[in-house]
């Protein structure tokens, strides 16, 4: 038997060649593998969905500069925003834990501080969980359940050519922030003593360490007698989540750069860190904003939502997925997002 590398793969190759084999056989599953929610229908009128979320310490956080109640905060969120790009509500989590000995008990505690706050403000009850020791810092995994009307939910696969594509929010600031960190971590390492010079960054820092879910949307949405055609949440960055809703879709997309939301606190850091700003909403990831689609005929209630900005349309396959900068120039879209195999 040969031997593949998992970086040859990348993620989702990887997703892809293990679960190739499985095969749906329960008349209540109705969506597995491949959203950011598995679908279940068990009653008549409501639809269940499904997402699960594993944070490893090193890899998806670094405990010098997160915080324990921000990152129960951040672990809970994430899976939150899954749920809405669903367009459902969430209802209950579990939360399962793997802690090394040199964790105290009051260092967990801070850890729950942040998951019990997320729980109280998006109304939602932590239900269960599993408990391990682990032999090399700490592992959180939350699976978040919520429930739709029957309908109501909305997959990445329904773009239609001429869909406008709107994304909430701005776009980058959490790729930023999370520069930042790592540069005073290393100047931190380099020369103990010198504190962190963090003034200023406020904005970038608190979009790494304390997102959140875009329940504010959805709820806009439906006000406003909108269903998107698809949906999607921005947690491995801009380019990588188009991406997905035109291969499951079978369509194509144009994006214009100038349209893009950027915060300014975005714009003149990474003018400071010396990378174009694009690059850093294209491909920065961490976002947790909601990108979806909608039907032409929705432009007027569209434009009305605070906080939502079209960036682009769907078009169809043959046109390609194209991103146009501010001199018209087409470069074609790729994914570089989240590649943590890719690291190794
Ligand atoms: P998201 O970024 O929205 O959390 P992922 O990119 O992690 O979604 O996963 C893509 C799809 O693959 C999801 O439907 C997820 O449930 C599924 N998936 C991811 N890892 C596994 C795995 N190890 N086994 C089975 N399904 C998986
Ligand atoms: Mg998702």
């Amino acid at each position: 038997m040969s031997i593949t590398q998992i970086s040859s793969l990348g993620e989702f190759g990887l997703i892809d060649r293990l679960t190739k084999d499985v095969k749906l056989t329960q008349p209540s599953t109705y969506k597995g593998i491949g959203d950011d929610c598995a679908i279940l229908h068990y009653g008549a009128d409501t639809e269940i969905v499904v997402t699960t979320d594993l944070l490893m310490e090193g890899i998806h956080f670094d405990l010098l500069y997160c915080p324990l109640k921000h990152l129960g905060y951040k672990a809970v969120a994430v899976n939150l925003s899954d749920i809405y790009a669903m367009n459902a509500t969430p209802k209950q989590i579990t939360v399962s834990i793997a802690v090394s000995k040199k964790f105290s008990v009051e260092a967990l505690e801070q850890l729950y501080e942040g998951i019990v706050l997320a729980c109280n403000r998006f109304e939602v009850d932590l239900v269960g969980g599993d408990t391990s020791s682990s032999l090399t810092g700490l592992a959180i995994s939350i699976t978040a359940i919520g429930e739709t009307k029957k309908g109501e939910s909305v997959l990445r696969s329904g773009a239609k050519e001429n869909d406008l594509i709107c994304v909430s929010g701005d776009l980058g600031a959490a790729y930023l922030g999370l520069q930042v960190l790592e540069r005073e971590k290393h100047i931190f390492k380099n020369a103990k003593g010198i504190s962190p010079k963090l003034e200023g960054y406020d904005y970038v820092l608190e979009r790494q360490l304390k997102p959140e879910p875009r329940r504010d949307i959805i709820t806009a949405l439906k006000r406003s007698g909108i269903k998107p055609t698809s949906m999607i949440d921005i947690s491995d960055g801009l380019s990588s989540e188009i991406l997905h809703i035109c291969k499951q879709s079978d369509k194509g997309c144009k994006l214009y750069l100038h349209k893009f939301p950027i915060h300014d606190q975005t714009k003149i850091i990474a003018d400071e860190f010396n990378v174009d700003v694009y690059t850093c909403a294209l491909n920065g990831g961490e976002d947790y904003e909601l990108l979806f689609t909608v039907d032409i005929k929705d432009y007027n209630k569209v434009v009305g939502i605070p906080d939502v900005t079209i960036i682009g349309n769907i078009t169809n396959k043959e046109q390609g997925t194209f991103a146009y900068n501010t001199n018209g120039d087409a470069m074609k879209i790729q994914s570089m997002g989240w590649q943590s195999f890719k690291h190794e």
